[in-house]
């Protein structure tokens, strides 16, 4: 088959847009005439600054992201950003304890006493969330941890809800409350910012977001957050980069000697914002590639949507809406797994309640019509269509027909 005949539903990396990739082919061979491909300058180059700049502004101006914030590319992907968000809001939270109490002799015991009651505040949603807690455990401690709430408790030990906010309990002054805000494995995304979590004064809450998988797909209250991570491979362009948004004011880290003194660990430097924030992306050799494919994807959208990720939102949406109306259309064959209040608009998760040989033979089915990548996350099984940006309307339609006919041929 050719790209054309087909429409893929992988959960990521996903389909860059062909036009993207047809200029990224030529650039690989020869950039703008310069003789040298774009994978060959030098991340020291003018030409690099121009491609990381030139991203940074368009991904602020497509999002709204205001000038307090700084943009850092980084590698190690979203799970690199599990240990990257702890250890640095840790130690952003000790320089402000630290600026608090003072430098005096006797502050040192206070700051000592303070951090036996360090918290890092997890909510658990789903497996990409679980992941992140327990790699805060790994390197804090499950002392240092605190479950705000887990949706399994209240739902047979699985996913597919996200607890009442009345039911969280949040701790006082957490170094951060983390969040997945489209947890891709279980298809339970945030329906909007949790009321309880919005800004209160400058004191916080200190609120980080992995929005790996719903990232530019919908508007998002930027000042509410902390942090805000994402790999690049879903939404934004190719696997090898992942973004930072984080508030310039949460980056100084206190002093390696403080942190021994506090028997606190330290980031591996290639983790530490504030040293990636300082060298604009290029504490070391960052793969301009990546950076030079999101900027494509950025301008494409940019050029696409006069109002920004807001028109993104719009097709999103209308895109899963088209999905989950053809499934719920026949509710005796299909059975979607999220709550309908959380389902996700990027990755819509179902089974298909006869049996697992009619599973396989909806994919099989779906295959020979092209449509592809719709097989469920091994950790647990079904069916999984990812909506990303690159699904286009008329694949999400081929989807939603393909859906109906599968059940009224019997649904198995
Ligand atoms: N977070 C979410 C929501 C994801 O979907 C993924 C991967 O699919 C990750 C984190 C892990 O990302 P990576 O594979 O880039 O480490």
């Amino acid at each position: 088959p050719t790209r054309a005949d087909i429409n893929y539903f992988g959960a990521g990396p996903a389909l860059l847009p062909t036009e993207v990739l047809e200029d990224a082919a030529k650039a690989l061979v020869n950039y703008n005439d310069t003789g040298l491909g774009i994978a060959e300058h030098s991340h020291r180059s003018e030409i690099a600054t121009t491609i990381i700049n030139e991203a940074k502004a368009d991904l602020a101006s497509y999002l709204d992201i205001p000038d307090n914030y700084e943009i850092l590319f980084m590698q190690g992907g979203g799970s690199g950003e599990f240990s990257a968000t702890a250890y640095n809001l840790v130690g952003a939270w000790v320089a402000r304890k630290h600026k608090e109490l003072g430098s005096e002799d006797s502050s040192a015991e206070k700051l000592k006493s303070a951090v036996k009651n360090l918290k890092l505040d997890y909510i658990i949603t789903g497996g990409w969330s679980k992941k992140a807690a327990a790699e805060a455990e790994r390197l804090f401690g499950s002392e240092h941890v605190n479950i705000v709430a887990d949706s399994r408790k209240s739902n047979d030990g699985k996913f597919g809800t996200i607890p009442e906010e009345s039911t969280w309990n949040l701790s006082k002054d957490a170094a951060m409350v983390y969040y997945c805000d489209n947890e891709t494995v279980d298809g339970v995304e945030f329906p909007q910012f949790p009321k309880s979590l919005e800004p209160k004064g400058d004191d916080g809450p200190i609120v980080v977001a992995d929005m790996s998988s719903n990232i530019l797909s919908r508007k998002i209250p930027i000042q509410n957050f902390s942090a805000i991570f994402f790999g690049a491979q879903k939404n934004l362009g190719s696997t090898g980069i992942t973004v930072v948004i984080i508030k310039k004011s949460l980056l100084p880290q206190p002093s390696v000697a403080l942190m021994k003194q506090l028997g606190l660990p330290i980031p591996p430097r290639i983790l530490e914002y504030e040293a990636i924030a300082k060298s604009n992306s290029l504490y070391n050799t960052l793969s301009i590639f990546d950076v030079y494919i999101a900027g494509r994807v950025l301008k494409k959208l940019l050029q696409q949507y006069p109002d920004k990720v807001q028109g993104q939102q719009a097709v999103s949406e209308s895109k899963a809406q088209l999905i989950y109306s053809a499934l719920e259309a026949h509710p005796s064959v299909y059975k979607i797994v999220p709550d309908k209040t959380v389902r996700s608009r990027m990755n819509i998760c179902f089974r298909i309640q006869g049996s697992d040989a009619a599973e396989q033979n909806f994919l099989k089915q779906a295959a020979t019509l092209g449509l592809t990548g719709l097989k469920g996350h091994r950790d647990v099984g079904g069916i999984r269509a990812s909506n990303y940006n690159s699904v286009s309307v008329d694949g999400a339609k081929k989807l939603a027909s393909f859906i109906g006919t599968f059940a009224s041929q019997g649904g198995n």
